[in-house]
Order: C-alpha cells, then structure tokens, then sequence
C-alpha cells in the first residue's frame, strides 16, 4: 500500500489533512506544501474523482504550484490546496460546507482557502461563517479590495504579453499585432478589452458559442474553430482556458513567437518548456504571468494594503518575467525550469 509519502507528487508537503465529516458526507484532503513565507493559501477544488489517488495527488500538486505562485508573486504567502472529493452528481450541500469551513478553522490560519473549480463567491461565504480562514469573499461595504479575481489576472497577463512582445518583437504596444485567445471566459474577455483598446487585431475561440460570440461582437475579433486557435500564425497565442494544452505534438504545430495566457498548467511535461525553447518560442511561464487574482485576494485577505497596492503588485509581474528570461538566455535552461529553480530558492527549497 502505497503512503502519501510514497505518491510521485510527494514534494516534502508540511502537512496533508484527510478530513472525514460522516454526517455531512463531506471527504477532503487539505495539502500545506509550504508556510515558509506564510500561510499556506490556495483554492478548493470540488471535483468528482474516479479514484481517491487522483484527488491526493490534485492536491500535491496543486499546493506546491501556489507554493511556487505565491512566492514568485512576491506575497507573505506559502502554498496549499484543498480538493473535496464529490460523488458522481457532484452534490454540495450546506452541512458538508459547513463542516469543511469547521476542518479549515481547526488548521488555526496555517491554511487560507478561497475558489477554485467548481466552487463559488457562494460557497466561501458559506464557509465564511465558520472560519475566518476564507477569502474571495464579494467586496465588503467600505472596503476597497475584494470580489471576482478575473480582471486582475487578466491585467497581470495583458502586462507581461506587452513584456513578452517588447523582449521578443521588441514593440512597445500591441498596435497592429495578430493576438489569438484560446477560451472567451472571464479571464480572456477582460485580456481581450485590453489587447483591442491597444490596437490589437484578435482571433478568439471558445467551445461555448455564446461567450465567443458575444466577445467577438464586443470587440470585433474573428472567431476560429477551438481546434485550430493554438496553431493560427499570431504575433502571440494566449491559452486562456485549458491546463496541459502544450504538448510534444501541439508544440511542433505553433506558428506563432509567444506564448503568454492565463490557464494554468498549460505545459503537459517539464520537457515541454524546452521544447518551446527549442522552437525559439518564448513562453511566460504560467504561474508567473496569472498571479494578478491572487494578488487581489492575498490583499483582501491579508488587508495589507488597498486598490493601489494591489495595482502596484501585479505591474511587478513584467519584471519577474523578464528576470526569468534574462537568466533562461544566460543560463540556456528553458524560463518554465527557471521560473521553478527562482521559486524554490523563494521558499527555501534551493
Ligand atoms: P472561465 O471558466 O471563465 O473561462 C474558461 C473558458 O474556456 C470557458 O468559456 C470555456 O468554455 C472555455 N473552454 C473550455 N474548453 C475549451 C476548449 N477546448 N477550447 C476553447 N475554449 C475552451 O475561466 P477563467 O476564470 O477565465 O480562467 C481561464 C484560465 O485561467 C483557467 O485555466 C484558469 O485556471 C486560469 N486562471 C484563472 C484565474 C482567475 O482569476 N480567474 C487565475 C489564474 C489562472
């Protein structure tokens, strides 16, 4: 039988919680990577699993992703995640929140929650009344930092594409340039306002039609199939929807210098980043790029600073980017085997 200590994904994790609430039917596993640089914060994802391995390892993994996010962001934040293992129909009721935010509050701080998959500005409020633990939270009458994450991250990724674009086209605006957006959710509708107020021409795909075509009637981008998005010949793709989308196959089919987007994960092997590199494709590594929802809800929670300060954090993003460039070009390791090597020195994992 195989520990937790045994799973490939086992990355010296602090502490990894197995939470059982019988009453409620509530099965979580709570996952601290690190709280070197604070608590550990990270989302909840409610998600059907077909075995309780994958949600274990979800959880590794995922915390020791914001443990990298969180440190490269600059915040006093370490890394966790919790996933809430759901049955087939994905059931969520009020008893099994509420439990869940009576497990997050014995932690004691040592972990902050907020969204992720499948879970809502709703559901945190549920728990809210159960822990302070919390955040993502609607904004609060009076306070100034709060609320949907979105157009945050979409501000950072919009600030270190222009990073991307200055370093490897060396333009200064994105006047003229071909953008192709994959996904029209929330993250890439603000990106794209952006990229357009900017002079940008876009190609946008979406496998929702109704988002793609009311973003494409409110921008004026050219909607192409979401089989073809990745491979348009573009100034710069931007991956705003689906994680382990670059792969050894999609990767030889890209035609375009740049790739900088919102989703996570988007490398689907650590080779994958040298394979770009190969190519003479710079990429943003993800982690990196869409820290800016974070860096609304650290400010939120921690209530460090106001508007400005988060404003202030996410115009960091472009710098850290090409921190990591100047040192992959120095080095000639890939800026994903960097942006890693950066954040574990952060957090003491040197
Ligand atoms: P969202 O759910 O609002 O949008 C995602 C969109 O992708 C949806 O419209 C969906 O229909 C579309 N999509 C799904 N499969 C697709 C496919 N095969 N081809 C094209 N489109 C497809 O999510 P979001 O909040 O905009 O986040 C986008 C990405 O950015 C996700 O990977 C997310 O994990 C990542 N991210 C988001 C935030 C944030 O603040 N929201 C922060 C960091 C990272």
């Amino acid at each position: 039988m195989t520990t937790v200590w045994g799973y490939d994904d086992f990355d010296a994790h602090e502490a990894v919680h197995f939470v059982t609430d019988e009453a409620s039917g509530l099965r979580a596993v709570i996952a601290l990577h690190s709280t070197h640089l604070g608590p550990a914060a990270g989302g909840t994802r409610f998600w059907h699993y077909a075995k309780d391995e994958a949600a274990v390892t979800d959880a590794l993994r995922l915390s020791r992703g914001m443990s990298y996010k969180n440190a490269m962001a600059g915040l006093p934040l370490g890394g966790g995640k919790t996933v809430i293992l759901a049955d087939e129909a994905k059931t969520k009721t009020p008893e099994m929140l509420a439990a869940f935010g009576r497990a997050v509050n014995r932690l004691g701080g040592a972990y902050v929650t907020a969204e992720d998959v499948g879970m809502s500005v709703e559901d945190m409020i549920a728990i809210s009344h159960h822990t302070d633990f919390v955040a993502g939270l609607p904004v609060e009458e009076g306070a100034q930092v709060g609320g949907d994450p979105g157009p945050h991250t979409a501000l950072g990724v919009f600030l270190g594409l222009k990073a991307a674009v200055k370093r490897k086209l060396g333009k200064d605006t994105l006047d003229g340039l071909h953008i192709a957006i994959q996904g029209a959710g929330s993250v890439a509708s603000h990106l794209a306002r952006h990229a357009v107020e900017e002079g940008a021409r876009l190609s946008i795909a979406d496998v929702n039609t109704a988002r793609v075509e009311a973003l494409s009637s409110e921008t004026g981008a050219t909607i192409v199939a979401p089989a073809d998005i990745l491979f348009l010949e573009a100034d710069v793709v931007s991956p705003c929807a689906l994680g382990a989308i670059l792969n050894e196959d999609t990767i030889a089919k890209l035609n375009t210098p740049i790739i900088a987007g919102a989703a996570n994960n988007q490398l689907a092997h650590k080779e994958d980043g040298q394979r770009l590199d190969a190519r003479g494709i710079l990429y943003a590594p993800d982690y990196v790029i869409n820290a800016g929802g974070i860096i609304n809800v650290s400010t939120e929670y921690l209530k460090d600073g106001g508007p400005e300060l988060v404003r202030q954090r996410i115009e960091g993003i472009p710098g850290r980017l090409d921190q990591i460039w100047e040192e992959s070009e120095a080095s000639g390791r890939d800026p994903a085997a960097v942006a890693d090597a950066m954040a574990k020195r952060l957090i003491g994992r040197a």
